[in-house]
């Protein structure tokens, strides 16, 4: 089910994603939820920056990005229960939970999300916008489109979708993220790729050309040195 990549080499963190996806479906498969960190800091990016969050990582994704940083191999497994438990545990009074990946719309979460709800946390997704939208009830979604590493947005999310967030390391990503604001006109930013410091001009620029379509959003938690 991972989308190839053509024309560019893999760089990512994780070994094997194809493998590592393969088992991730097989731990859900056993009713089981396949984790690779949780952990509780802020939310550094996009709108929600600043806010409290405990992060709970899901393995496995339906794609394999050149640039991927995240390895998204298993760690661990939870029962929706136990993971709602662990989330309390490490997040004391927090109140946000961010589900994300990997990609966590290759899992079905409706019964952690109930839970986390019933539990009154409010429930953050990030997702890559390629898959058919989630049944379960979300707060805020964020949407980080991956067009040229094969992932076609889902046309639920131009309509549905909190924020979009392009990340940026040339003239063509910013092409995307402008035709992507213009179609779907929901709030966008563009996000510098933190390895590129002549990203960050090039979306700072941007921002000041196109005020009433662009944000900017930097990974504030780099800047903090916290996850
Ligand atoms: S969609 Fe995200 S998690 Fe999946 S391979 Fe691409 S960058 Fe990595």
């Amino acid at each position: 089910m991972v989308a190839t990549i053509s024309g560019k080499s893999y760089l990512g963190a994780t070994p094997d994603p194809a493998e590592a996806t393969r088992e991730a479906m097989a731990v859900a498969k056993n009713g089981l939820l396949p984790v690779v960190e949780i952990f509780y800091s802020l939310q550094g990016e996009g709108q929600r920056t600043g806010q409290a969050t405990v992060f709970v990582r899901f393995a496995g994704c339906n794609l394999a990005c050149e640039f991927c940083d995240t390895d998204f191999r298993v760690k661990d497994t939870f029962t929706a229960e136990a993971l709602v438990a662990e989330i309390a545990r490490i997040g004391g009074a927090c109140r946000w939970v961010c589900l994300t990946g990997g990609e966590p719309t290759i899992h079905d979460l409706s019964g952690l999300c109930e839970l986390l709800h019933a539990s009154g946390y409010l429930l953050q997704m990030e997702t890559n916008g390629t898959r058919p939208h989630p049944e379960w009830k979300l707060d805020h979604i964020t949407v980080s489109p991956k067009q040229p590493q094969g992932g076609r947005l889902h046309p639920w999310y131009e309509a549905n979708a909190s924020e979009f967030k392009y990340v940026v390391d040339d003239d063509d990503d910013l092409a995307r993220a402008l035709n992507g604001v213009r179609e779907h006109g929901r709030m966008t930013f563009v996000q510098p790729n933190s390895l590129n410091p002549a990203a960050v001009a090039l979306c700072v620029d941007a921002v000041q050309t196109y005020p009433a379509l662009l944000r900017l959003s930097l990974q504030t938690h780099k800047f903090l040195q916290i996850r």
